[in-house]
C-alpha cells in the first residue's frame, strides 16, 4: 500500500526525533500520557451533556502495557479517540500549539543543535519516535463505529487502514528501538521504570495511570507452622494506580516546588522558558476556588494578533469545563496564563451562562487584584524581571490604561515605567514623584522617536535647565496614555510642548507679548511661504536656544497622528501643525533681516530651510527632500 507523506514540518520534526540524541529520551512517556489525559478530558466533557457515552467518570483511565516478548510499549486511553479525518490532520501535520512554536524557533539549519529545548517543552506525539522505530495508533472517535489503523516506521510516511477497536480511545503501541552502545530502550518494558517515569513527570494527572506492578508479599503463615517458621515471600502482580492524581493546584503551597510549579506551566502552556512569577491562590467564603496563575517572560508568537486568545482554564471539581475562559481575565492582563478549579460552577452549565454568574465574576476580580499585588511585588523585588515582564508586555498595559475611556487607569498606572531624563533607566511614576521637588508644578513629558532624540529636542531645553526631570515617551501609545491619566493627586501631565508648561512672571509675560508683536512681519510672511502645510506659524514661548520646532493645536499630537497613520493606512486625520520660531535665535534674526529689506526670494528659502528642519526634528518626512537639499548647498556656497 502506498505510503501517504508527512507535511514538510512534520517531516522535519520527525528527523529530528528519529536521529535524536538527546539525553532524555524518557519525556516521550510524559507527552504520550499527557495527550491521553487531554483525549479524556474531551470526553469526559462531552459526557456532561450527550448520552451516548457510555463510560462513567470513575472508569476513565489510562493504561501502560510493556510487552517484553513483542518488544512494545502500549499507552491506552479511553478518550475523545480521533476519526480518519483527525488521524490525518493531527498526526500527518503540525499544525498545533506547541510542536509549532517549536519549530518556529527551531528555524531549518539549527535544528540540531537546539536540541535541548525538547526537554524544556513538549513536541507531543513525535517524541515517540525518540523511543520507538515503528509506532501503530489504533483508534475510535466516540462518535463513530469505524476504527483506524495509523502506522509509521519513520520520516518515509504513514498509512491509515481500518481495523477493529472494542470502545472509544486510543492506544499507541510503540515498538521500541534495539539497545545502541549508549542507549538502552529495554528500561521502558521495565514497570518499576514506568512507575518513576510517572511519578516522576505525570504524577498530578487526574485520571489513573493503571497498570500492572510487581510486587513482593508475605506468604499467609501456614497453620501448622512451627516455631522456627520464617516468613515467605513470593512475587506477585497486580494492577495498580501509579499516580497520586492530585492536580499540582490542590495540592498545598509549601509541599510544591517552584520547579514542579514551572515544569507544570511549561509543559501545560508550551512555553520553553520558565515564567516569571507564580501565583497559587484560593478563596474561601461565597466562592469557593483554587486557581494557579503564571506570568510568562515572553509574549508567545501570536500574542499581539488577532488570533490569540486570551483566559484561563476553568475546572469544576476536577472537570476541564472550558479551555479558555475569557471572562476570568481583564483584557488588560490577557497575558497570564492559568487554571481555575472551583466546585461552584455546575458541571453542565452553558458558556453564555457562565458568564452571567456571580461567582465568576467574584473570582475575576479577586484574581485582577492578584495578578496587580504580584506585579507591583516583581517590581519592587527583582526590578530585573519586572523589566523583562515590561519589555515583553508592557505595551499591553498602556493600552490597557487608554482602553474602555481610561477606566482602568488608577488601577494600571502604578505599572507603567518610562524612560526619562533622571539617569536613562526606566521608572515608575511614584519614583519619579519621590524625585519631584515640592515646587515643581506638574509631571513633565516629550514624545519622540527615542530617549536619544528627545534628550536634543529643542522645546526641552527650557524644562531640563530648570531642574525638572521630564519622561521621554518614545510609544505609539504614550501620547494617549498621558492623556488618560490626566493628572495624579491634582498634579497634571504636561507636555514641553505646552506654552504653560513653566508658570510665566507678569515681567515674563510682557516680554514674550512685545517679542511676540515684533515678529508679527515675519510670521505672516511665512505663513504666506507655507500656506495650507501648517496650521500656524508663532514666535515661540517654549524654545530657549534652539531656532524652530514643531507642535501641535488642540488635542491631537503630532504622535497621535503618527500612531494613528500607522495603524489606519489611510488615515487622514491630522494634527494641527504649529511652526514656533525662536526670536533670538540667529537664525529667526537673519530671516527677520530678509524680510525687513524686501528680499522676498531669499526670505522664503530660510523660511523653507527653518520649516524643513522643523519636521526633520519632529521626525516628520520632508515633503520634498531635494528642494531642501539644494537649499542647504545654496547656503553654504
Ligand atoms: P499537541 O498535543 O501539542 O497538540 P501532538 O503532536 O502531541 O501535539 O498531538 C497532535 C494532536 O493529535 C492533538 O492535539 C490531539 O488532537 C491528537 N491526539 C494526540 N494524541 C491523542 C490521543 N491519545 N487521543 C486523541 N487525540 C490525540
Amino acid at each position: 500500500m502506498a505510503k501517504k507523506q508527512f507535511k514538510a514540518e512534520s517531516k522535519r520534526l520527525m528527523d529530528l526525533m528519529i536521529n535524536s540524541i538527546y539525553t532524555n529520551k524518557e519525556i516521550f512517556l510524559r507527552e504520550l500520557i499527557s495527550n491521553a489525559s487531554d483525549a479524556v478530558d474531551k470526553l469526559a466533557y462531552k459526557a456532561l451533556t450527550d448520552d451516548q457515552v457510555s463510560v462513567k467518570r470513575k472508569e476513565f483511565a489510562i493504561v501502560l502495557v510493556p510487552d517484553k516478548a513483542a518488544r512494545t510499549l502500549t499507552i491506552s486511553d479511553n478518550g475523545i479517540g480521533m476519526t480518519k479525518e483527525e488521524l490525518e490532520s493531527n498526526l500527518g501535520t503540525i499544525a498545533k500549539s506547541g510542536s509549532f512554536q517549536f519549530k518556529q524557533e527551531l528555524g531549518d539549519d539549527k535544528a540540531a543543535s537546539k536540541v535541548d529545548v525538547i526537554g524544556q517543552f513538549g513536541v507531543g506525539f513525535y517524541s515517540a519516535f525518540m523511543v520507538a522505530d515503528k509506532v501503530t495508533v489504533i483508534t475510535k472517535a466516540y462518535s463513530s463505529s469505524e476504527a483506524w489503523k495509523w502506522e509509521s516506521e519513520g520520516a518515509d510516511g504513514y498509512t491509515v487502514t481500518p481495523c477493529e477497536k472494542a470502545g472509544a480511545g486510543t492506544d499507541i503501541v510503540m515498538h521500541l528501538k534495539a539497545n545502541a552502545d549508549e542507549e538502552n530502550y529495554d528500561q521502558y518494558l521495565e514497570s518499576f521504570k514506568l512507575q518513576e517515569l510517572v511519578k516522576k513527570y505525570s504524577d498530578y494527572i487526574r485520571y489513573p495511570i493503571r497498570m500492572e506492578v510487581e510486587d513482593y508479599k508475605m506468604k499467609d503463615k501456614p497453620a501448622d507452622a512451627g516455631e522456627d517458621y520464617r516468613p515467605e515471600w513470593e512475587t506477585v502482580r497486580e494492577w495498580k494506580t501509579v499516580n497520586s492524581m492530585v492536580p499540582i493546584w490542590q495540592r498545598q503551597k509549601s509541599k510544591v516546588k517552584t520547579e514542579d510549579y514551572n515544569d507544570f506551566y511549561k509543559e501545560k502552556f508550551g512555553d520553553w522558558q520558565d515564567p516569571l512569577s507564580v501565583i497559587h491562590t484560593s478563596g474561601e467564603g461565597a466562592v469557593e476556588y483554587k486557581a494557579l496563575l503564571y506570568i510568562p517572560g515572553q509574549a508567545p508568537y501570536d500574542f499581539y494578533t488577532r488570533e490569540y486568545e486570551k483566559g484561563l482554564q476553568l475546572y469544576s471539581s476536577g472537570v476541564l469545563i472550558m479551555d479558555k475562559c475569557a471572562d476570568l481575565l481583564p483584557d488588560h492582563f490577557r497575558f497570564v496564563r492559568g487554571v481555575v478549579d472551583s466546585q461552584d460552577f455546575s458541571l453542565n452549565i452553558s458558556r453564555e451562562m457562565l458568564q452571567h454568574t456571580r461567582q465568576l465574576k467574584v473570582i475575576a476580580s479577586n484574581l485582577e487584584k492578584k495578578v496587580k499585588a504580584e506585579l507591583l511585588k516583581l517590581q519592587k523585588d527583582n526590578r530585573e524581571k519586572y523589566e523583562k515582564f515590561w519589555d515583553a508586555f508592557g505595551i499591553q498595559i498602556k493600552a490597557g490604561t487608554v482602553s474602555d475611556y481610561g477606566q482602568h487607569k488608577d488601577l494600571l498606572r502604578d505599572l507603567l515605567l518610562f524612560h526619562s531624563s533622571a539617569d536613562g533607566k526606566l521608572t515608575t511614576l511614584a519614583e519619579y514623584k519621590d524625585r519631584m521637588g515640592e515646587e515643581q508644578p506638574y509631571y513633565y513629558y516629550a514624545s519622540g522617536e527615542s530617549a536619544d532624540k528627545i534628550d536634543k529636542l529643542p522645546q526641552v531645553e527650557r524644562i531640563r535647565d530648570k531642574g525638572y526631570e521630564i519622561l521621554y515617551l518614545t510609544q505609539d501609545v504614550d501620547d494617549f496614555v498621558m492623556q488618560a491619566l490626566g493628572e495624579i493627586d491634582g498634579k497634571a501631565f504636561k507636555s514641553v510642548n505646552d506654552e504653560d508648561a513653566l508658570p510665566q512672571t507678569e515681567e515674563e509675560k510682557q516680554q514674550s507679548q512685545a517679542k511676540a508683536e515684533e515678529g508679527k512681519a515675519v510670521v505672516d510672511f511665512v505663513k504666506e511661504v507655507l500656506g495650507d502645510k501648517v496650521h500656524d506659524v508663532r514666535i515661540s514661548k517654549i524654545l530657549k536656544s534652539g531656532a524652530v520646532c514643531m507642535t501641535a493645536d488642540g488635542s491631537m499630537t503630532l504622535e497621535m497622528e503618527k500612531y494613528l497613520r500607522k495603524v489606519e493606512d489611510k488615515s487622514d486625520i491630522r494634527a494641527q501643525r504649529v511652526l514656533e520660531l525662536n526670536a533670538d535665535a540667529d537664525a529667526v534674526a537673519a530671516l527677520r533681516r530678509a524680510v525687513d529689506c524686501g528680499d522676498k526670494e531669499l526670505a522664503g528659502q530660510y523660511a523653507k530651510l527653518l520649516y524643513g528642519q522643523a519636521l526633520l526634528l519632529a521626525d516628520l518626512p520632508l515633503e520634498d527632500p531635494a528642494e531642501f537639499a539644494a537649499l542647504v548647498c545654496k547656503l553654504m556656497k
